[in-house]
């Protein structure tokens, strides 16, 4: 098993939800953790609360869709603590709605940030990472990068299949040649914020409606799976985690 202490990761999306609880669970299992989100206040608030803990982080408010932003937080880490070992990519959004509302600046939004921020997350670390041979990068795709949604969830589950593809495609680069384990994760429903960015507000009550009776998975549940891929031997790269409510069909 793999020590993960001393190790040194950069969560994105952090202010919230699956980023909040993962790096959470990294700071518990001894990670020092870069906090990447455009909420100052929140992260702040995580900051105060890893540390109080016992935990080590440091907070950098920063966009996706920005890469010198990105790059610059990458940099910092590594000035600070020497290395970047672990990228949590997973910034994003779900702002879904009908086809034939046109809601062409919400398909922008979720085209630059579901997968020019990923992009923008790999450019950041990677190079770091190529340099030390050695790293993980986790892709947060969606179980709506497995299987195409309709009834709204086109553009996103467009985006997330984008997302799985890279990831898998970043694997294959990276692995050999480089050292670099990446791993795509799958998640089904996971009770955060995400839906709160959708402005048809019957889709939302519809989804809600839907997901009433499903217990769903918690952040820091997801978490735990991640310090899971992380301990394992360098040599075994957990490719693909899907991780459901077992009541999710
Ligand atoms: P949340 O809405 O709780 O979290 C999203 C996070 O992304 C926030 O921290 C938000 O921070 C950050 N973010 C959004 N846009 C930007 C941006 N431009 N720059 C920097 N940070 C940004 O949702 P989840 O935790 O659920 O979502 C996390 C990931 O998990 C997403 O990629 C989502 O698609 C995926 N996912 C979630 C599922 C679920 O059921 N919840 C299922 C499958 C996949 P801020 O607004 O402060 O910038």
């Amino acid at each position: 098993m793999t020590d993960l202490h001393g190790m040194i990761a950069l969560v994105t999306g952090a202010s919230s939800g699956i980023g909040e609880g993962t790096a959470r669970q990294l700071a518990k299992a001894g990670v020092t953790v870069g906090l990447v989100a455009r909420r100052k206040d929140r992260l702040e608030t995580l900051k105060a609360s890893i540390e109080a803990d016992g935990g080590t982080a440091r907070v950098f408010v920063a966009d996706v869709t920005n890469v010198a932003e990105l790059k610059d937080a990458a940099q910092a880490l590594r000035d600070e603590f020497g290395s970047v070992d672990v990228l949590f990519n997973n910034a994003g959004i779900m702002p879904i709605s009908d086809i034939d509302e046109f809601k062409t600046d919400e398909w922008d939004q979720m085209v630059d940030i579901n997968i020019k921020g990923v992009l923008n997350g790999i450019a950041a670390v990677l190079p770091i990472m190529i340099e030390q041979h050695s790293g993980h990068i986790f892709n947060i795709s969606s179980i709506a990068g497995r299987r195409v949604f309709g009834q709204g969830f086109s553009v996103y589950s467009a985006t997330k299949f984008a997302v799985s593809a890279l990831s898998e495609g970043l694997r294959m680069e990276v692995g050999g040649k480089h050292n670099i384990r990446v791993t795509t994760i799958d998640p089904g429903q996971v009770s955060t914020e995400l839906l709160e960015g959708t402005s048809n507000e019957e889709l939302k009550a519809t989804i809600r409606e839907a997901g009433a009776d499903v217990k769903m998975v918690q952040p820091s549940e997801l978490g735990e799976a991640v310090v899971f891929a992380l301990q394992a031997p360098e040599h075994v790269n957990l490719a693909n985690l899907f991780i459901l409510p077992t009541s999710q069909a």
